[in-house]
């Protein structure tokens, strides 16, 4: 039906389809421009961009801050390799230490989620020990080593054998994962909610739980925020929450979990590729010289897209704009009683239905002009641009009940 409706479209996709390696299934849509939340199609038809690339368009699409950063630096110096450094890229890291406020720290610059992650496992072999815990549930990425550090199934299996000694744990379980820290682990490794999965969130207290456990053992506390981080949650860093720092804190309120390792990505350069693997204190200077390297990290055109993304959510106050649009887009989205669940924090927001029909709800919204994700057979998440409007909010939240209408049935 939507072929017949949309020839633009449909030629696209089948021109995708013979010269694109079939990794990612069909595309739902071709897209041809966008402009703040919004996206537009080879066939023109507009959308309201919920997902916003997958927690990446931080500040929408065509942002004009990010397109004056990155035409200025492509027209001035474009790329080095790493054997020079660049103004960029400095004071990147500079900002990037700053915002974490974890004390003195050092930065690898990488091209994405998976290398950043990359650089971090590394990392953690140089402290002499080899085991990573990490939770079941979790989403690291797709290279050889960060799959490794994946817990799904279907995507480790064609792929065995993977980089050993990685022992999974329940999320959220402060017991087992007590039980399975020893002194031969290198780090523990957990993401602050967990967004590949649905938007799951620990109970209060466990990144301090984590913390603690690490200390005993001697081993690091690597968090990774490639999805959860630079501003997604209404904080920099989504470790910063109070809830995640449990009852140690004193009279002024609990300290914040300090972590050794974070690493950061999809939001950093707002559409541009970037990641970016961050060692505090003395796991900055665990990998020593020919021990890492990129061609392209930390090139000055991704760092400047960087710094005008953290320029931008400073100017525009959008780390108070998610919190209070995260606030009112859960409790709308929640009202229906076919939301069983509505979890997150800021504007990633994960929500159960009370049946298998997450794909259809995506269809649905996409009928209805919104993209929305279906992360699992009963899970929807979104992750809009941190510049969303609440006016945008507002529309989809009146079209939310149709849209679930469309796809699960009307409520009686
Ligand atoms: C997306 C994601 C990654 C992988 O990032 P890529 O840029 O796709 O390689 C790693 N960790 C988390 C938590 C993610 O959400």
């Amino acid at each position: 039906m939507t072929d017949q409706t949309a020839p633009a479209t449909a030629a696209g996709r089948e021109r995708y389809a013979a010269r694109l390696m079939n990794t990612f299934g069909p595309p739902r849509l071709l897209l041809t421009r966008g402009e703040g939340a919004h996206v537009w199609d080879a066939d023109g038809r507009e959308y309201v961009d919920l997902l916003g690339g997958i927690a990446v368009n931080a500040l929408g699409h065509g942002h004009p801050a990010l397109v004056e950063a990155v035409s200025n630096q492509l027209a001035t110096l474009g790329h080095v390799s790493n054997l020079f450094a660049t103004g960029p890229q400095v004071e990147l890291a500079e900002r990037l230490v700053e915002l974490l406020g974890a004390g003195p720290a050092k930065v690898f610059l990488a091209n994405s989620g998976s290398e950043a992650n990359e650089a971090a496992f590394k990392l953690t072999r140089r402290t002499g020990r080899t085991q990573v815990v990490v939770a079941e549930g979790s989403f690291h990425g797709r290279t050889m080593g960060a799959l490794a550090l994946t817990s799904k199934e279907a995507y480790r299996t064609p792929f065995e054998p993977l980089p050993g000694d990685v022992v999974f744990v329940p999320y959220g379980d402060v017991d087992a994962l007590a039980a399975a820290v020893t002194d031969v682990t290198a780090a523990i490794l957990l993401e602050p909610m967990q967004g590949e999965a649905g938007v799951l969130v620990p109970p209060e207290g466990y990144l301090a739980a984590a913390r603690r456990i690490a200390d005993e053992h001697g081993a690091l506390l690597w968090l990774d925020e490639v999805q959860t981080g630079i501003g997604r949650t209404g904080r920099w860093f989504a470790h910063h929450s109070a809830r995640h720092s449990g009852h140690s804190g004193t009279a002024a309120g609990p300290s914040p979990v300090v972590p050794d390792i974070v690493t950061v990505a999809k939001g950093l350069g707002g559409g541009f590729p970037i990641g970016a693997c961050i060692g505090v204190g003395a796991a900055g200077d665990l990998l020593q010289p020919g021990n890492h390297g990129s061609t392209f990290g930390g090139n000055p055109v991704a760092c400047a897209a960087a710094l005008a993304v953290l320029a931008t959510i400073e100017a525009e106050d959008l780390l108070e704009h998610v919190t209070v649009l995260g606030h009112k887009l859960r409790d709308g989205l929640a009202a229906d009683p076919r939301v069983s669940e509505v979890r997150g924090e800021g504007l990633l927001i994960g929500l159960d239905l009370t049946e298998e029909a997450a794909a259809d709800v995506a269809t649905a919204a996409l009928e209805a002009g919104y993209i929305v994700n279906n992360a699992t057979p009963r899970r929807i998440r979104l992750a809009p641009p941190l510049v969303l409007t609440a006016d945008d909010a507002d529309a989809f939240l009146a079209a939310w009940p149709r849209i679930l209408d469309r796809a699960m049935g009307a409520t009686s």
